[in-house]
C-alpha cells in the first residue's frame, strides 16, 4: 500500500523535559502521541500525531470489561553521531499482529505503523535522550473501544503510540537479581494467551509477583501450567541457562512470549559458535545441574533490561546461588554486544538497526 498521510498537530504547550540523569522507567511522556481509529466497515483511519493528552472513552468500552487489548515495547537510541536508531522494529509489528490475531483485533498495516512511529519520533526527536545508557521507550498498543457489554469482538478500536525517555536500567553495571520459582500460580497455558502481549497476562501475574517480593525476590520464574515442572519465563523476560558450556532456553511452545531480545541473543550465540539448545527444560534438571556444579550462568532477556543476570533461584525453600551471585562472562559479553549494536557503537552484522 502507498505511504499513509499522517496528520500532525503540534503542541502549543511543550513540557519541560526531565533531567536525563534522573529518568525513571515509564514515568515521563513526550509532548506528542500517535492515534489511529478503527471502525468496522471503514478499517483503520485518521492516523494522526497529536499533543499528548487524555483520551475519553465510554465506560462501557469493551477494553474495560473483557480485556481486549494488546501492546508492544521497543526502544530508540541516540547514537554518538546524533542519529536516532530503532532495534528490529519490523519484529515488533509482526508480533503486534500475531497478538492482534489472537485477541480478535484487526491487523494494523506494518507500513502504516512504521510510518506513524517515524513521524512521531521526528516530531519529538528532542525527547530521545543522549546520556549513556538512556533510550526512548516506545509503547504501541491497541484497545477495544466499542461501548457494548456483549462478549464479542469490538467493532471499534484505537491504536496509539506513546514515547517515554528512560534511564539506564543498571545504574552501576549489570546486577544479578534473585528469582523466586513460582509453584502455586501459573502464568499461561498452551492454547491460552501466553504468547500474546496482552494486559491480562500481566494482571494475572501480579499476585505471584507480590508474594515473591514479600520473600525478598525481585521476579518470578514461571513453570508450565500443566506439570508445574518445565521452565517458561521470568516475569516479563525470556530466560537462558548456561549448563556445562551449553546455553539452553525453553523452546517456543505456545505459552511463552516470542521475545525479540531472545531471538537476537540466540542468533548472536550461534554466530559465536556457542552451543545453544531451544528445548523443554525442567526445574529438576536445573536443580541437578546446580548440585553437580554445571549450572554456570542464568539470565533473563527483554527490551527493558536487555539482559538481567539471575543471581539465585529460590525453589522449594532452597536457595540455589548461581555463579556466586556474580554476572557471568557470557552474560556480560551478550549484554555488551547487544547494547553496543543497539546504540550503533558496534557494527551491525545482522542488519538489526534501522535509522529513523
Ligand atoms: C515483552 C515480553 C518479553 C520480552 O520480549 P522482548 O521482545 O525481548 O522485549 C518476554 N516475556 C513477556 C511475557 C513479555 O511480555
Amino acid at each position: 500500500m502507498s505511504k499513509p498521510t499522517i496528520s500532525v498537530t503540534l503542541t502549543t504547550n511543550p513540557k519541560p523535559r526531565p533531567d536525563e540523569k534522573k529518568l525513571v522507567f515509564g514515568k515521563y511522556y513526550s509532548d506528542h502521541m500517535f492515534i489511529m481509529d478503527y471502525d468496522a466497515g471503514q478499517g483503520w483511519h485518521d492516523p494522526r500525531v497529536v499533543p499528548y493528552q487524555n483520551i475519553s472513552l465510554d465506560p462501557a468500552a469493551k477494553v474495560f470489561h473483557y480485556g481486549q487489548t494488546i501492546f508492544e515495547g521497543l526502544k530508540a537510541y541516540r547514537t554518538n553521531d546524533n542519529r536516532i536508531v530503532l532495534f528490529r522494529p519490523d519484529q515488533n509489528w509482526d508480533r503486534l499482529n500475531r497478538s492482534n490475531d489472537r485477541l480478535s483485533i484487526p491487523a494494523v498495516d506494518p507500513e502504516v505503523a512504521m510510518e506513524a512511529l517515524r513521524t512521531l519520533i521526528k516530531v519529538d526527536h528532542e525527547w530521545v535522550p543522549s546520556e549513556p545508557g538512556t533510550s526512548l521507550y516506545i509503547r504501541p498498543f491497541v484497545i477495544a473501544t466499542e461501548p457494548q457489554l456483549g462478549v464479542a469482538p469490538s467493532t471499534k478500536y484505537m491504536f496509539m503510540i506513546l514515547l517515554c525517555p528512560v534511564g539506564a536500567y543498571y545504574a552501576e553495571g549489570l546486577n544479578p537479581v534473585p528469582i523466586h520459582v513460582e509453584s502455586e500460580y501459573v502464568r499461561a497455558v498452551k492454547g491460552g494467551v501466553g504468547n500474546a502481549k496482552t494486559g491480562g497476562n500481566y494482571a494475572a501475574s501480579l499476585k505471584a509477583q507480590e508474594g515473591a517480593s514479600e520473600l525478598g525476590y525481585s521476579q518470578v520464574l514461571w513453570l508450565d501450567g500443566v506439570h508445574r515442572k518445565y521452565i517458561e519465563e521470568v516475569g516479563s523476560m525470556n530466560v537462558f541457562f548456561k549448563v556445562n558450556g551449553t546455553v539452553i532456553t525453553p523452546a517456543l511452545n505456545g505459552s511463552i512470549l516470542d521475545g525479540i531480545t531472545r531471538k537476537s541473543v540466540l542468533q548472536l550465540l550461534r554466530s559465536w559458535d556457542v552451543p545453544v539448545e531451544e528445548r523443554q527444560i525442567s526445574i529438576d534438571e536445573l536443580v541437578e545441574a546446580h548440585r553437580n556444579g554445571t549450572l554456570e550462568e542464568a539470565f533473563g532477556t527483554g527490551t527493558a533490561a536487555v539482559i538481567s543476570p539471575v543471581g539465585a533461584l529460590h525453589y522449594n525453600n532452597e536457595k540455589l546461588v548461581i555463579n556466586n551471585n556474580k554476572t557471568g562472562d557470557l552474560s556480560s559479553r551478550v549484554y555488551d554486544t547487544i547494547t553496543g549494536i543497539q546504540s550503533a557503537v558496534l557494527p551491525d552484522p545482522f542488519g538489526w538497526v534501522l535509522e529513523v
